[in-house]
């Protein structure tokens, strides 16, 4: 397996963001969530009390919290024309390429509406942006 280089450095999208150190063919798999197992109840009860969560849940009733004990790729920032998405295979989930993502570009996702449901504008600024006016 291919391994690639990152960088977590401040984004014009949101806070700080993700940026490939190396470039990322389409569709290749390129790293993997990490964070702290929980149950999904106690995720509900952080995401109610956080306005910036990162909270994934899975089928076997437990979730992963990636704002506790998360690795570089809970820095991905969201956006409405992404250049990567996650799979979730069992109870992990895993980032792929959409397409070829050059050296230096942002790392980004389309975590879907719920990003959309909470008091954050998106800033991603792309196009097919759904806040766009
Ligand atoms: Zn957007």
């Amino acid at each position: 397996m291919l391994i690639f280089a990152f960088e977590v450095k401040p984004s014009p999208i949101d806070g700080k963001g993700l940026f490939a150190k190396s470039f990322i063919p389409a569709r290749k798999k390129f790293g993997e969530l990490k964070g702290e197992r929980i149950s999904h109840r106690e995720g509900r009860r952080r995401a109610k009390q956080t306005k910036r969560i990162m909270i994934v849940e899975f089928d076997d009733g437990t979730s992963i919290d990636a704002a506790n004990g998360g690795n570089e790729f809970s820095y991905v920032n969201h956006s409405c024309s992404p250049n990567s998405y996650m799979r979730i295979i069992g109870s992990r989930v895993e980032f792929y390429a959409l397409r070829d993502i050059a050296k230096g570009e942002e790392i980004t996702c389309n975590y879907g509406e719920s990003h959309h449901h909470g008091t954050l504008p998106c800033g991603c600024g792309s196009e097919n942006c759904k806040t766009r006016l």
